[in-house]
């Protein structure tokens, strides 16, 4: 497959792939040498000399990865564990609780192991269909709180990590200054996320050499909570323009009750008032917000990055996606906790959460209005529209088969008997909601094939530097 038909790219002649526009037939795909696409022609003859696949989508953008939380997957789910210290934090199975383990995994972990960490996950995900990944990164700083000699050092890691791997990568050094709202000093346990803006800044500009078409730098205050107002506007100030923004938001009630005894305002609520937030912002979970905060944050231009598994795993709530679909709000998918690697799962938790919720079928996409214009296919809709709020999140030139674009696609597995003769436009439906083999065949991410036929071509060897440093870290 991708036989070259230049010198330095090469090309994929597709009997269907998804478009903008829809699913179009006999579709020439080529990408030169730096990985852009540089044809995408429908209703092709085709070439002699170029591999053919029945069916081809974009590949998928997780918007939100802590890399490191990877290594915890299973390890946080027996009940009745810590009592978390967090005052009024409820039932003693909750998310701080879930928290308080997190971190004592985060102040064990070296940055070689968070390297290895970080290329098990990214290989995971390319088999799975995301093709690029938006890390918030916050281990900032050694075991003991001190800082590297090298500002980047972890984060450069991270970066190491996805050029093993082959995914897209959009950086995102993290603020984090506070324990909680009324700027509350760090806990021992902060200590390695300890920064403020002339670190974050420090990492960005350190991180800036290794931008490229592959990999964006953007940054991250970590959450209202965690940075004050006068720091966040420093950053988002001082970062250069156009580069990405995100941010934690109103994950948990608890956080919404405090950020209203500090501030008055609800979260949402506080920062589009304080801050400029416009497209350049990813407003991760969001999922706790009035009325108004669905209208105001449609409005702003912003995504709402939703992470299905982690926020069901943790027991968050569900973010009120009909109302912000029919307010026109963008949003994307991210794996966040990494309890699951799959945009299958992502997507299907959202809408299964929605259904549950509402009592009915098929909640997105009629929700979204989009049934008289002619589009009824909820699989479609989602797949399409996480495409767009997570390439608006990266930074990047994703989300669309398009010249110009990054070429990161994924050919289905068109003979597996879920998708055996399908319809195009069932070819969704059947990927996103029927079963658990993975039907992701081949992935193509910045015109590399990181995977073909199911597997990686590194899988083994990083799997072995993984659970060697799985082991370490047991018995640190
Ligand atoms: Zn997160």
């Amino acid at each position: 497959m991708g036989t070259r038909v230049n010198r330095s790219g090469a090309a994929l002649f597709a009997r269907h792939a998804l478009l903008a526009d829809g699913w179009r037939r006999d579709v020439l795909i080529a990408w030169d040498g730096a990985g852009d696409l540089v044809r995408v022609e429908p209703d092709a003859a085709a070439p002699q000399d170029v591999a053919q696949a029945d069916y081809v989508l974009p590949g998928m953008i997780n918007l939100h990865s802590h890399a490191f939380q990877r290594a915890l997957g299973g390890l946080t789910e027996r009940a009745g564990g810590l009592q978390s210290d967090t005052p009024d934090s409820g039932a003693p199975d909750s998310f701080w609780t879930w928290r308080e383990l997190m971190y004592r995994f985060a102040n064990r972990i070296t940055p070689g192991q968070m390297e290895a960490v970080a290329a098990q996950l990214y290989v995971e995900c390319l088999r799975h269909g995301y093709t690029a990944v938006c890390e918030f990164h916050y281990l900032h700083r050694d075991t003991d709180g001190a800082a590297y000699a090298d500002p980047a050092e972890t984060a450069g890691r991270i970066a190491a990590a996805a050029r093993q791997a082959g995914i897209g990568l959009t950086l995102l050094p993290v603020m984090y200054a506070y324990a909680g709202f009324g700027a509350a000093p760090l806990k021992p346990e902060q200590r390695r996320f300890r920064s403020d803006p002339a670190l974050v800044l420090r990492i960005v500009e350190a991180l800036d050499k290794l931008r490229g078409p592959q990999l964006e730098v953007g940054a991250a205050p970590h959450s209202l909570r965690a940075v004050s107002i006068a720091q966040l506007k420093e950053l988002t100030q001082a970062l250069p323009g156009g580069r990405p923004l995100h941010i934690h938001i109103a994950e948990q009630a608890l956080e919404v009750r405090q950020c209203l005894d500090a501030t008055g305002r609800r979260p949402v609520e506080w920062l589009l008032d304080q801050a400029d937030v416009d497209a350049r912002w990813c407003l991760v979970h969001a999922t706790h917000l009035s009325d108004a905060e669905v209208t105001a944050l449609a409005a702003s231009g912003a995504v709402a990055g939703l992470c299905p598994t982690t926020e069901a795993n943790l027991g968050d709530g569900l973010f009120p996606l009909a109302p912000y679909l029919a307010a026109g709000g963008r949003f994307g998918i991210g794996s966040d906790s990494h309890v699951s690697q799959s945009p299958v799962e992502e997507l299907r938790w959202l809408e299964y959460g929605q259904r549950l919720l509402h009592q009915r079928r098929n909640v997105a996409v009629s929700a979204a209005g989009t049934t008289s214009a002619g589009q009824r296919d909820v699989a479609a809709f989602l797949w399409q529209q996480t495409l767009l709020g997570g390439a608006q999140a990266s930074g990047r030139r994703l989300g669309v088969l398009a010249a110009g674009r990054r070429a990161d696609l994924l050919v289905l597995d068109g003979d597996h008997p879920n998708l055996d003769g399908a319809a195009p436009e069932d070819v969704l439906g059947r990927f996103l909601f029927c079963g658990n083999d993975n039907l992701v065949r081949d992935v193509l991410a910045g015109g590399r094939w990181t995977v073909r036929k199911g597997r990686h071509p590194d899988q083994d060897a990083i799997a072995v530097r993984y659970k060697t440093a799985l082991r370490q870290l047991r018995e640190a």
